[in-house]
């Protein structure tokens, strides 16, 4: 350890990101402090479904799923299409098997292959999540890896800045309102403070198009940390691509789990009509929802209810009300205040195209299991934005690059504070787990190289 530092590795952030960068440090050896601002760790990570993409764990390989890094970059790539960081997709689909690996048996984090389906943009299972699929169980397993690991995680302590001598990033400025102010000095700072959808002036001047739709992401998304990077250098990349939800639940504000369509569901508006093809995916989506005409339903039927109860969040927004079951088509244009002649049309369109009697006419081709039939459940949703996914270009190993390509000598980014690999502008390039991805993959990689940098590495 350098004598004059507080710590070898600080870390700003305490979500997937922050305690995966954390452990990865401490395994190398180095002394690593987390600082998060608000009172309790997890940011987005806690309100996540936790699903991490792992092309060639070990629980694909004992559940027979053939997958490989290889195949992983293809996915991500055609999901995503080309953007401006297609160097992190190549570096994270390498190393995203071992990830999980890693976490899983060094430390001890439940992480479990889910066969129940694939997901946007994945042509094999390759998601892994608490058995719960919430994030909260996944930060609760990081904090306690990192407890056993000597990391000390610290709330309520808000970084407001870097301390920056020379050029080389030195450590951090910690204020907070209950906090007397002070400086820690660090080997390496590793900002894993996510993106900066909570910040409507941020947004407005870095990704316009996002403007009009709500968040429904933690609150501590402020930006402040990519402004920070801005300042010593670097710059953005990919920075108007993000995170949608076409249908979080309304009033409820939680995931009406996508499940719902990718089993045979559609999203119709107050016309009755449905809005596009709905399997581009529940991010690349929000933008068609965000054009229907307020209230948007999701209409599937007890069959894919009955098969989506699996799932935690999903179970309890059926039994706050957000899934009500209606006899016929009759009742749901009851339920719904939609024209039952245009629902009619709409659902006698879709279960001809659902049997291959005709194209769709939004060009969908996977219907899931059988055509819709009553009793048919109804849900009303509302389009959100989850995730910023553009942020400071880093290298393959998080290191903050200026607009030469050169290093910020001690400055790493992970998850959204750096680029993300969901293509280069709106929400379609979206793969399931990207967000997740750039946080705990490159958490692990900037994690190392931080430790490497202040010689603490084995
Ligand atoms: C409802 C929802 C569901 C999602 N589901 C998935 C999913 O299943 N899979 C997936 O891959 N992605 C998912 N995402 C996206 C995913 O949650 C994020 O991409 C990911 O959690 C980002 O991780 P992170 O570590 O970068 O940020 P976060 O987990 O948000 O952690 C950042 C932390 O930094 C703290 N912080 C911010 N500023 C400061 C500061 N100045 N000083 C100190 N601390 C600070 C924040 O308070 C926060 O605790 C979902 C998002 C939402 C909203």
């Amino acid at each position: 350890m350098a004598t004059e530092n507080d710590v070898d590795v600080v870390i700003v952030g305490a979500g997937g990101g922050g305690l995966v960068a954390a452990l990865a440090a401490a395994d190398r050896g180095a002394s690593v402090v987390v600082l998060e601002k608000l009172n309790e760790a997890g940011g987005n990570t806690g309100l996540s479904t936790g699903s991490i993409p792992g092309g060639g764990s070990a629980q694909q390989k004992a559940a027979g799923v053939n997958d490989d890094p290889e195949r992983m970059f293809t996915d991500l790539m055609r999901q995503s299409g080309p953007h401006e960081a297609e160097h992190l997709t190549r570096r994270l689909a390498e190393t995203s098997g071992a990830l999980v690996d890693w976490l899983v048996d060094k430390h001890h984090v439940r992480l479990k292959l889910i066969l129940d389906y694939k997901h946007v943009g994945h042509s094999v299972n390759r998601l892994h999540a608490p058995a719960s699929r919430r994030g909260g169980d996944l930060v609760a397993d990081l904090l306690a890896a990192c407890e056993k690991a000597g990391v000390d995680v610290i709330l309520g302590n808000p970084v407001a800045g870097l301390i920056v001598e020379d050029g080389v990033v030195r450590g951090v400025k910690v204020e907070g309102e209950r906090i007397e102010p002070y400086e820690l000095r660090a080997g390496a700072v590793i900002l894993a403070a996510n993106g900066f959808a909570a910040n409507r002036d941020l947004v407005t001047r870095w990704a316009p198009e996002l403007a009009s739709l709500e968040y429904f992401g933690a609150h501590g998304s402020t930006g402040e940390a990519i402004e920070w990077g801005l300042q010593v250098g670097g710059h953005l990349k990919n920075a108007a691509a993000f995170q949608g939800y076409a249908a979080v639940a309304y009033p409820h504000g939680s995931i009406l789990s996508w499940t719902t369509v990718e089993k045979g569901g559609v999203l119709i508006d107050s016309t009755g009509s449905r809005m596009g093809d709905e399997i581009v995916g529940y991010s690349g989506f929000t933008t068609e929802v965000t054009g229907g005409q307020q209230p948007i339903w999701a209409l599937y039927d007890t069959r894919i209810r009955d098969i989506t109860l699996r799932e935690d969040e999903y179970r309890e927004l059926v039994e706050m009300g957000g899934a009500k079951e209606c006899a016929d088509d009759q009742e749901v244009a009851q339920v719904t205040g939609v024209p039952l002649d245009a629902l009619r049309d709409t659902l006698e369109q879709y279960a001809s195209a659902s049997r291959g009697d005709r194209p769709d006419q939004h060009g969908r081709t996977d219907f899931g299991a059988e055509p819709l039939r009553p009793p048919y459940v109804v849900s009303r949703v509302t389009p959100g934005l989850f995730h910023t996914q553009g942020g400071l270009d880093v290298d393959t190993e998080g290191r903050v690059l200026r607009g030469d390509g050169s290093e910020v000598p001690g400055l790493f980014a992970v998850g959204g504070v750096a680029a993300g690999v969901s293509g280069q502008t709106g929400g379609r390039g979206y793969s399931s787990g990207n967000g997740l991805l750039t946080a705990v993959g490159l958490g692990q990689l900037a994690g190392d190289a931080a430790a490497d940098f202040v010689g603490s590495g084995d």
